[in-house]
């Protein structure tokens, strides 16, 4: 059976900073199943079917992620799955406050589940999917920031001036 924790986000698109999360992740439990959430704060640029779809194309080569897409709250995903812990990663501190209140108020929800913090390598500390979409749109080389198929996926986007 094993552990699994859930690492749930927006993933609009995914970044080399998300896998890099991922597989520090995967060092410590033995399942992570990827929760792609809607952001009431933010709206996305590509459809929820296109970020599943940019995601399961990421990890289909790691038999043990898998990838479904969540409504409402992250406590009911994780305890529909088994899952008793939830991975977040922390760039700077910047995101410390927001991420301080989200597990607080999970931990009110269901204090059996753990949120649990990584840290990616700093090379990746500065970048954020707002980032990748704003640098994309002006044109701004993000090949070394993305999977391959995202890279061609925002360029297409941008193309068409959806972006
Ligand atoms: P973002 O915050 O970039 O819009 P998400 O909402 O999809 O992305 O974030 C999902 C999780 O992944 C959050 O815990 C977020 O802090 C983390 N994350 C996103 N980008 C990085 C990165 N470059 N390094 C570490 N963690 C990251």
């Amino acid at each position: 059976m094993g552990v699994t924790a859930i690492y749930p986000g927006t993933f609009d698109p995914i970044t080399n900073g998300h896998i890099d999360i991922l597989l520090r992740s995967l060092r410590l439990f033995d399942h992570i199943k990827i929760g792609i959430g809607p952001n009431p704060k933010k709206t996305a640029l590509f459809s929820l079917e296109e970020r599943i779809y940019m995601v399961r194309e990421s990890v289909r080569d790691i038999s043990t992620v898998s990838v479904e897409a969540f409504d409402g709250l992250l406590v009911d995903f994780a305890r529909k799955h088994g899952a008793k812990v939830i991975i977040r990663g922390l760039r700077a501190v910047s995101d410390f406050e927001y991420e301080f209140q989200m597990a607080l108020m999970n931990r009110k929800l269901d204090s059996d589940i753990e949120t649990v913090f990584l840290m990616p390598s700093e090379e990746y500390s500065y970048l954020t999917s707002s980032i990748i979409k704003v640098v994309g749109s002006l044109g701004g080389d993000i090949s070394t920031l993305v999977p391959k198929h995202v890279y061609i996926m925002l360029k297409d986007k941008f193309k068409d001036g959806k972006g």
